[in-house]
């Protein structure tokens, strides 16, 4: 193809000659799309593909653009040569990388692939009222940090880096499509996009630029927590690598059972047991709370699972003021074993009630029954 019937490169992208290089990668992942042989079946596409590809070759290289912004097709080659085939990929390997691209994780690295570090998670068992009131807890876990003899480099102190054997320094690999005579760039995975590697691995890490530490940290636990509340500490995972940021931890929180208290989210239930007694004399009875005993005065006639209310003795809210309340149900406890004395009232109350749960009126609810069957 001669140079004279080339279209200009920036016209081929659709970007201004002042284009950013995040412009010129974004109408090329853009255009890539739209032409690409596999999804468009215009019997122009696969030429189009290759054009526009060609024009990224170029204009998406610093160097080889300001040659191009000086002297034109000429100065870079025509159609994108001078490069050899990668060897030992098959299409396969191409097409995902292209597949990569699309789905916006980026074929071309600008700079040093920066990772950032793993999240970590720890399980925090809690007593049930250090979850309540909140508390402070010191929590000790490994962690991958930032080798501080190489400082994350990878590289023995005093040594040089060198440049990429694989990729010869230029972070990134170039490789021929055989189908489409296409070329296609990846992040090299030797150097991680950095185009240099070690001459001389960090003795501490062995070129890892991380070791596994002992990490101790004091969590503050806000009042009001529950189980499966997870608090996250920002930066507290693992170091990133290569610059990258690091991790988080999440501090995921487990809640003890209490022997007298249920939690039901900011409200603390208790069931009281209540003998007959004083359910049917009514009462005060001393009740205990999260914040000692409290006096409850029952009525008269108190029934079996009935409720009562007090204000502000429950959990203190997670988010904004206030507690919950502390909900007393009461249990109608029957006696399983009596002293004489208690027989012999039981008894005299028993006669007075007499055994008879329906009333005897109008023939009783047995002969009603009777007709009602027919018998
Ligand atoms: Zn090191
Ligand atoms: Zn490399």
């Amino acid at each position: 193809m001669a140079a004279s019937t080339k279209r200009d490169y920036y016209e081929v992208l659709g970007v201004a000659r002042t284009a950013t290089a995040e412009e010129i990668k974004r109408a090329y992942r853009r255009l890539a799309r739209q032409y690409h042989p596999d999804l468009n079946k215009e019997p122009d596409a696969e030429a189009k593909f290759k054009e526009i590809n060609e024009a990224y070759e170029v204009l998406s290289d610093a160097d080889k653009r300001a040659m191009y912004d000086r002297f034109g097709h000429q100065a870079v080659g025509g159609s994108a040569g001078g490069f050899d085939p990668f060897g030992g990929f098959g299409a396969g390997d191409i097409f995902s990388t292209i597949f990569d691209a699309f789905m916006g994780q980026g074929m071309r690295s600008s700079g040093p692939s920066a990772m950032r570090g793993a999240d970590l998670r720890y399980h925090l068992q809690l007593e049930f009222e250090e979850a309540i009131f909140g508390t402070e807890k010191e929590i000790t876990y490994q962690r991958l940090e930032t080798c501080a003899t190489c400082r994350g480099s990878g590289a023995e102190p005093g040594s040089d880096f060198v440049r990429c054997p694989k990729c010869n320094g230029q972070g990134e690999i170039r490789m021929r499509a055989p189908i489409f005579n296409m070329l296609t760039v990846v992040t090299c995975d030797q150097c991680g996009g950095t185009g240099r590697t070690v001459a001389v691995p960090c003795h501490t890490c062995r070129g890892e630029g991380r070791v596994r530490a002992t990490r101790k940290v004091r969590v503050n636990i806000p009042p009001g927590v529950d189980s499966g509340l997870q608090l996250r500490l920002r930066g507290e995972g693992e170091a990133g690598v290569r610059g990258g940021p690091p991790g988080d931890l999440l501090v995921a929180i487990s809640v003890k059972e209490h022997p007298l208290f249920q939690r039901d989210g900011d409200d603390i239930i208790l069931e009281l047991p209540v003998n007959i007694a004083l359910a049917a004399l009514g009462g005060e009875v001393s009740v205990p709370t999260l914040d000692g005993e409290e006096t409850l005065h029952l009525p008269p006639g108190t029934q079996h699972a009935a409720t009562f209310r007090l204000r502000g003795k429950g959990v203190p809210s997670l988010r904004g003021q206030g507690r919950g309340d502390q909900v007393v149900i009461t249990r109608l406890v029957v006696p399983t074993r009596l002293t004489e004395r208690q027989r012999e009232l039981l008894q005299e109350l028993a006669s007075e009630w007499g055994n008879q749960p329906f009333e005897k009126r109008d023939g009783g609810w047995f002969s009603r029954l009777k007709d009602a069957l027919g018998m």
